[in-house]
């Protein structure tokens, strides 16, 4: 038995798409406007296949509209260029998201800044990367702020804390020490060069493991009581031949300590598709002037 307050991100995800499902249900009532969500797939990557086919069915569910395309590996970048520009010009869609990674030969980056900024439901675009560094109200990344919720069911003032974060990826990383920031923590940002990184983290109250090495975060690096947020998502192969999902975090071990701590599986993962839910429907209130509900 653990000590530690297990943070359930399947709980919280659920209300989450709840709060989203009763926004759009307003939305559509007194607005007469249906939130939608378009989701651009290139290849047949199957991870990629699995988050596609699930963004759809709940964005479904929310009583959203929802757009797949399914491109084959082979188009070329300009061809999804265009793809793009029309979704960027289509008024019954409100988010895009280009799912990630794309082939090889097509230039992410590029990518991602041919998204008009507005409907960049992934947060990833450099306009909405830059207005979250100056505390402006820009579309953030799902899985950061799936973070931060989970670790406000924690404690609902993190103001003040000692953060740690675990890697500097633009996608997890940055944004979510940008957002602790905003949170009023006092926010370190780890990384495969830092020295003594489990010192560092031992002076954390809150540690957001985002770090793609499995269990790499041990017992004896935790402060006792502190909140762990753990983003990592590993497949394991099991001598039986089953399979079996783990984090960036020694989750048993660790739990010992800690004062909470979100499980691998349900725990960051079930909250990214709700909140690419929530920034779609934060998106379409945004293109028509609609104030937007608490979500
Ligand atoms: P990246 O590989 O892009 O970044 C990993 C970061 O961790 C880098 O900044 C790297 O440092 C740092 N790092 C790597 N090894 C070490 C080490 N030994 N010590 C300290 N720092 C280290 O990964 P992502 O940010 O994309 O993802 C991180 C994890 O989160 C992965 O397991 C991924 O699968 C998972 N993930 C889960 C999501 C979810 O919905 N739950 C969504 C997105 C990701 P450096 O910069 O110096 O190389």
């Amino acid at each position: 038995m653990s000590r530690a307050q297990i943070l359930d991100g399947k709980a919280c995800a659920k209300e989450v798409r709840s709060k989203v499902a009763s926004a759009v249900a307003m939305i559509k009532g007194q607005h007469g406007v249906t939130p939608g969500l378009a989701v651009v797939l290139v290849g047949a990557d199957p991870a990629s296949e699995v988050y596609v086919k699930n963004k759809g069915k709940q964005t479904l569910a929310a009583g959203m509209a929802s757009f797949e395309h399914r491109l084959p590996a082979e188009t070329v970048e300009a061809d999804l260029l265009v793809l793009i520009e029309q979704l960027n010009q289509d008024k019954a869609v409100h988010g895009i998201l280009v799912q990630l990674p794309v082939p090889a030969h097509i230039d992410e980056a590029k990518i991602i800044n041919a998204i008009d900024p507005a409907k960049d439901v992934d947060g990833f675009h450099v306009i909405n990367a830059g207005m979250l560094a100056t505390g402006q109200d820009g579309l953030v990344p799902c899985t950061p702020v799936g973070c931060v919720i989970l670790a406000k069911q924690a404690m609902s003032d993190l103001s003040g804390l000692e953060a740690v974060v675990i890697g500097r990826s633009n996608i997890v990383g940055k944004p979510v020490a940008q957002l602790l920031l905003r949170e009023n923590c006092t926010v370190t940002i780890a990384h495969s060069r830092t020295k003594n990184l489990k010192d560092v983290v031992a002076r954390a109250d809150l540690v957001v493991a985002a770090v793609g090495q499995q269990e790499l975060v041990r017992a004896d690096w935790i402060k006792p009581g502190a909140i762990v947020i753990d983003v990592g998502i590993h497949r394991l192969t099991l001598d039986g031949g089953g399979t079996k999902l783990v984090g960036d975090v020694a989750f048993d071990e660790v739990a010992e300590v800690a004062g909470a701590i979100t499980p691998v599986p349900g725990g960051v993962g079930p909250m990214t598709i709700a909140c690419l839910l929530r920034s779609t429907v934060l998106a379409c209130c945004r293109a028509h002037g609609i104030v937007a509900p608490d979500l």
